[in-house]
Parts: C-alpha cells; structure tokens; sequence
C-alpha cells in the first residue's frame, strides 16, 4: 500500500517521499484512513513504530483543507516529547506554512500566552503548563473553542491519575464536536476504560 491509497493529499505523499517516508508503516496502513473518515482513534504499537506520522499526516491533511484557528491540541506527558512532536509536525508539514506552538513549562507565561493568541494550527503542550495557562488568562481558553482534533501522545502517561486534574480543565474548553486520538506503546488499564466508555465509537488498532 501506498500513502496515496491512504487518502492523503499530493502534497503530504510529496513531503514523505522527501523525508524518506518509502511506503506506511503498519500503525499508519491501519489508522491514517480511519482518522480521515473521522473516527475517534486508539492506536497502540511500539515506540518508533512511527505512530507519530500516523496522527499527525492525517492532521495535516485536514489543516490544508480548512487552515483557521488552533486546529489540532496536542498534548505529550514531557517537555523532551513535546518538542520532538513539533519537529515531526515541522517536518511533515513543511509546505503548509502550519504554525505550531510548544507550550511546556520552563518557558516565559507571558511569552506563551502571547504565541497562543496568535492563532497557531497545532499547540503541543504539556497538561500542567497548558492547565495553568487556561486559568490565569480569560484569552487563552477561547483559543480553542474550535478545536477539532484532541491528541492524547503516550496515551496511558498521560492518562495517569498525577494528570487527571489538568486534563478535566483543559477538556472544559475544548468543542465536545473534536476528534480523539489516542496514542500509546502499551496497553494499560485507563486505555481498557476507554474501550468501555467509547465502545463502538472508537476505532482501536494494536500491533
Ligand atoms: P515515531 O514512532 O513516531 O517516534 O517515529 C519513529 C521514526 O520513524 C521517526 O523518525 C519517523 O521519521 C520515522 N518514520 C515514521 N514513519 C515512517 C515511514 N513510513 N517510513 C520510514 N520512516 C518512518
């Protein structure tokens, strides 16, 4: 199978064969078209399985079709993940001009809550500094009143009881309309729950 047979935009095919991207990976095969057709996605394989590629390219498909405000929330369990996320997104969607920014701590507030404003595509966060951010400015949680897509990266850290607090605010501003899409190398008992709460409305693929 190809990228092409996947349902991904010229350009998208384009910028994997420039990265070297040959041919889709089996996490990519199973749940690129399902995240295309707009089903809620639970993907579970390997660390370097590529799983990073198989949210993201559809994610950027989507943006190109309909480029306005924060498209795609993002958010990893460390500030390392979040910034080797944005260089994927960087990466593979480097002829769209997609705006992204990395909110994670040890960085200026103020700064962020400015790179927020500015209306990026995809925000990559971490949950403790994105929840202190949609508390302390009445600007920021309107940002993503529109959101489409909610991206949950090493689902089951993030997912963890010591988030559980973060995750309830930053869910309050998100549209109930989005798109989930889970992401993990293991499965774990809070990635059973989702089975439970989403049944058939979750599309779940493990390697
Ligand atoms: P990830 O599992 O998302 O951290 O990806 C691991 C690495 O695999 C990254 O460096 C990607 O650039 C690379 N990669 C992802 N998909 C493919 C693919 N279809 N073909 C070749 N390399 C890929």
């Amino acid at each position: 199978s190809t990228f092409t047979e996947l349902g991904l935009a010229e350009w998208a095919v384009k910028t994997c064969k420039e990265l070297a991207m040959r041919k889709p990976r089996q996490v990519q095969l199973h749940c690129i078209p399902k995240i295309l057709d707009g089903s809620h996605v639970l993907g579970i394989d390997e660390t370097g399985s590529g799983k990073t590629a198989a949210f993201a390219l559809p994610i950027l498909h989507r943006l190109g079709e309909h480029p306005f405000g924060v498209f795609a929330l993002v958010l990893t369990p460390t500030r390392e993940l979040a910034y080797q996320l944005a260089e994927q997104f960087r990466a593979l969607g480097s002829s769209l001009h997609v705006r992204i920014a990395v909110v994670v701590g040890g960085m200026d507030k103020l700064e962020q809550a400015k790179i927020l404003t500015s209306r990026p595509h995809v925000v990559i966060a971490t949950p403790g500094r994105i929840k202190v951010l949609l508390e302390d400015s009445p600007d920021i949680p309107p940002v993503f009143s529109r959101t489409k897509f909610l991206v949950l990266d090493e689902a089951d850290r993030v997912l963890d009881v010591g988030f559980q607090e973060d995750l309830k605010l930053i869910f309050q501003c998100l549209p109930e309309s989005r798109q989930n899409l889970f992401f993990s190398a293991t499965t774990t008992s809070n990635l059973q729950k989702l089975h439970e709460r989403y049944q058939d409305k979750l599309y779940v693929y493990e390697a």
